[in-house]
């Protein structure tokens, strides 16, 4: 009689038995395989460095490119400083008395132009842990708020409390300009939430080995604490650094009187002055020294503009767009939008400021019904065209000013 060849069960007492080349396996043992088998891949980490294989610059910034439009700049700088972290990473302890340094990386641009997605996209290629921080919540150690370390406790969380993986994560610092000296004269006051909060950061990235809370919140004596080696870890910090434009103007007019004023003052695009930036407008928005001295990778993001919100709609490998299609697929529905709903959409992001946050937003207005309706009834084509689209938008519109 056929029987389990793991468990000895005959047919009878199994839901289901399998027959292999020389034997039998039940429902019973393969839950069990996979239940070890789960453990055993936990067990190793799903991050494990040696697993990396290292892409080239061009590679990476290639694959930033199927997430992210545009910000070419910034993905460059980025691919760089990432292809050089992990090339240090992997270099042999004591090959030879040159150490390469680490190098944190600092991305100014405005909000919802990227930097998250950015941060979020080479963790994403590298399999490292990551976690995205706020530099608002923290304050310097004794005062309300998160202490530092929190950071790396969120970190540690990232990487299933697996400390070897944690100390060569990746850490995105949102908010970086909200933790700036409020003033030039340093310290007449207590700063807590500023200077106070950029010393303490300095200390994480320096390298140093940290006390870490294991569930966060305070320090409290009876915890214990785990030691984590920031060395290894890659800071990128984020800020929209809002009224900084004023000082990169100040500083390049500063530069360009003399005789080579009017010819230098021709080449700088009014525009867009982010791209100017330089180490000394952190200092002068109110960053410490030191900090910027750890931060050594400065590149900016552009504004989005309307091209690049229409490409961000379509384009992206997981596009808002795509994401519908996909969603509608599912029920078996081949949704498609027209080009000139496409194009209404992103003039209503424009005209509402919301920037590419907005774009989801409106979709979500203009596809409700449909979402809510369509499965389960209707399948075959669904088409979302410009009238279709202005409706609802319009709709939404009258029932927001009606509640207001
Ligand atoms: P930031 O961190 O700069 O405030 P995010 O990276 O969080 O902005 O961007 C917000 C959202 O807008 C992202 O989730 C993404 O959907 C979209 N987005 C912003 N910029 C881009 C871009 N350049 N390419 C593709 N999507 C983008």
């Amino acid at each position: 009689m056929d029987k389990c060849s793991f468990c000895g069960r005959s047919r009878k007492d199994t839901n289901l038995l399998i027959a292999g080349v020389s034997g039998h396996i039940c429902d019973g043992c393969i839950e069990q395989a996979h239940a070890i088998l789960e453990e055993e891949f936990r067990k190793k980490g799903s991050f494990d460095m040696d697993k990396i294989s290292l892409l080239k610059p061009a590679e990476i910034k290639a694959f930033l490119d199927q997430y992210v439009i545009g910000q070419d700049e910034a993905k460059k700088y980025l691919s760089v400083a990432v292809y050089n972290h992990y090339k240090r990473l992997m270099q042999p302890t004591s090959s030879d008395d040159v150490e390469i340094e680490k190098s944190n990386i600092i991305l100014v641009g405005e909000t919802g132009t990227g930097k998250t997605l950015l941060a979020r996209t080479i963790a994403r290629m590298l399999h490292v842990p990551f976690t995205i921080v706020d530099a608002t919540v923290l304050t310097e150690a004794g005062y309300v708020g998160e202490d530092i370390e929190s950071i790396l406790t969120r970190l540690l969380q990232a990487a299933d409390y697996n400390v070897e993986a944690a100390e060569k994560g990746i850490v995105f610092i949102d908010e970086i300009d909200k933790i700036a000296r409020k003033s030039d004269n340093p310290s007449i006051t207590r700063d807590v939430s500023g200077e106070g909060v950029q010393q303490g950061l300095l200390k994480l990235l320096e390298g140093s080995i940290v006390n870490v809370p294991p569930q966060g919140g305070r320090k409290h004596p009876e915890q214990k604490m785990i030691p984590v080696n920031t060395k290894n870890i890659l800071f990128i910090c984020g800020g929209a650094f809002d009224g900084i434009e004023r000082k990169i103007g100040q500083r390049l007019n500063t530069k360009v009187v003399g005789y080579t004023a009017s010819r230098a003052k021709d080449h700088i695009d009014a525009g867009n002055l982010l791209q100017y930036i330089a180490p000394q407008d952190l200092k002068s928005f109110g960053l410490i020294p030191e900090i910027i001295g750890r931060l050594p990778i400065l590149t900016y993001l552009n504004p989005l503009d309307r091209d690049t919100l229409r490409r961000i709609l379509t384009e992206p490998k997981n596009s808002i767009i795509k994401q519908y299609v996909k969603l509608f697929e599912m029920d078996k529905i081949d949704l498609h939008f027209s080009e000139d709903a496409l194009d209404y959409i992103v003039d209503k992001a424009v005209e509402f400021k919301l920037g590419a946050r907005g774009l989801r937003s409106i979709c979500e207005t203009i596809m409700m019904d449909h979402m809510f309706e369509s499965p389960g009834k209707k399948s075959g084509k669904l088409e979302i065209t410009l009238g279709f689209a202005r409706e609802k938008i319009e709709r939404a519109n009258i029932a927001l000013l009606k509640a207001g």
